[in-house]
């Protein structure tokens, strides 16, 4: 915990590839079949390059992002994009070898006729939606590709897929609903390859994964599984660094709004961290930092460079230009996600490019 290394760091974001290459593993013995890995939204904020090399250096052959830039700035082609293929960028999409997920007729139908007009079959994969109601075909759309499947004329469907709702909620309906619809549909499609499970759904059953695992959250140390120990090993570490230490004095308040009043004489640490960091605001009060193991409470509001926590109860607290423990052994991701009033997914996402991405093993 010294600043040694990152003299000009705010933050300090460690991402433990050995331990991406092992969730990875992890994922993949659960799953029994092919699985991807998705790397949208900068590999959940961990940086997608780096997810990129490490899951193809364990072994991973298909990957899912969810916009064309974010294909385009990793370099390679066939990639998955989980958006679509953007009314008016077919030809792009072709000549940049991006495989889009398709997600209604009307995307089929636009794929249909670039392929045609560029004279070859283009690679796809058909999203069918059984219980998200945002993207996929529709029941209607869905009965309407099975009785005319030469829409799928000059597009090599790569696999066809569908997305959970609810797997992170053990025994949710939707859950058994969802893999019914998806078998129905998949049935109608033989020979061709299907993929249904995320994180949550891998953990859940070898039953839902078909021909591909799609993970994302749980290869970044997420818990796929909120009703039980996390299965998986941790990635991220984010320490920020104690920027002052100062006195309050009882009856005196910190921070905006001056949400928080000290009940007896105190220290607090300001850290380099705020909501533009990615420590959302809603930690404000409820959050809390670690040092040497013991919990340090936020006090007052996050501001948007800045937090204040809480150090006057610790025997050694720490100096200007230590790092504090955002995440780490003592607070996960789904630890700091329960405290801020929201998923884990959400805390990592926000990660910004602020913190300093150093990479060990
Ligand atoms: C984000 C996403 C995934 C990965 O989900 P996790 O819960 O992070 O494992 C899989 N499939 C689709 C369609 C997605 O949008």
């Amino acid at each position: 915990m010294t600043s040694a290394s990152e003299p000009l760091a705010p933050s300090r974001l460690t991402v433990n590839s050995g331990a991406l290459a092992a969730n990875y593993k992890l994922l993949r013995e659960a799953a029994g079949c092919e699985t991807a890995g998705v790397i949208k939204a900068n590999g959940y904020g961990t940086g997608s390059p780096n997810a990129l090399e490490t899951l193809k250096g364990a072994g991973c052959k298909h990957f899912f992002v969810a916009t064309p830039e974010e294909a385009l700035s990793l370099g390679t082609a066939g990639l998955y994009v989980l958006g679509g293929v953007y009314k008016g960028a077919e030809t792009d999409y072709a000549a940049q070898g991006l495989i889009p997920v398709l997600n209604s007729l009307e995307e089929i139908s636009r794929w249909h006729s670039c392929a045609r007009r560029v004279g070859k079959k283009l690679p796809a994969i058909v999203h069918f939606d059984t219980a998200m109601n945002r993207l996929g075909l529709g029941a209607e759309e869905t009965k309407k590709l099975i009785a005319y499947k030469s829409l799928l004329d000059g597009i090599d469907v790569r696999y066809i897929m569908s997305h959970f709702a609810c797997s992170d909620e053990n025994g949710h309906p939707h859950n058994e609903a969802q893999v019914q619809r998806f078998r129905a549909i998949a049935a109608e499609f033989p020979g061709v390859k299907a993929s249904l499970a995320n994180s949550s759904g891998i953990m859940r059953s070898k039953d839902w994964c078909f021909d591909l695992a799609r993970p994302g959250y749980a290869l970044y140390g997420g818990n796929p599984l909120p009703e039980q120990s996390n299965p998986m090993s941790r990635v991220v570490t984010l320490e920020a660094r104690v920027l002052q230490i100062r006195t309050a004095r009882r009856g005196e308040t910190v921070g905006y709004g001056a949400s928080h009043t000290f009940e007896k004489d105190t220290t607090l640490a300001t850290l380099s961290l705020g909501y533009a960091d990615g420590f959302l605001r809603s930690g404000s009060g409820t959050a809390k930092l670690f040092w040497n193991g013991q919990p340090c409470p936020v006090r007052g509001r996050v501001s948007m460079d800045l937090i204040t926590v809480e150090t006057g109860h610790l025997q050694n607290p720490p100096q200007t230009g230590d790092f504090m423990e955002v995440l780490g052994p003592h607070q996960s991701v789904d630890d700091l996600a329960r405290a801020a009033g929201t998923t884990g997914y959400e805390i990592l996402t926000s990660l910004s490019p602020r913190a300093k991405r150093v990479y060990t093993g």
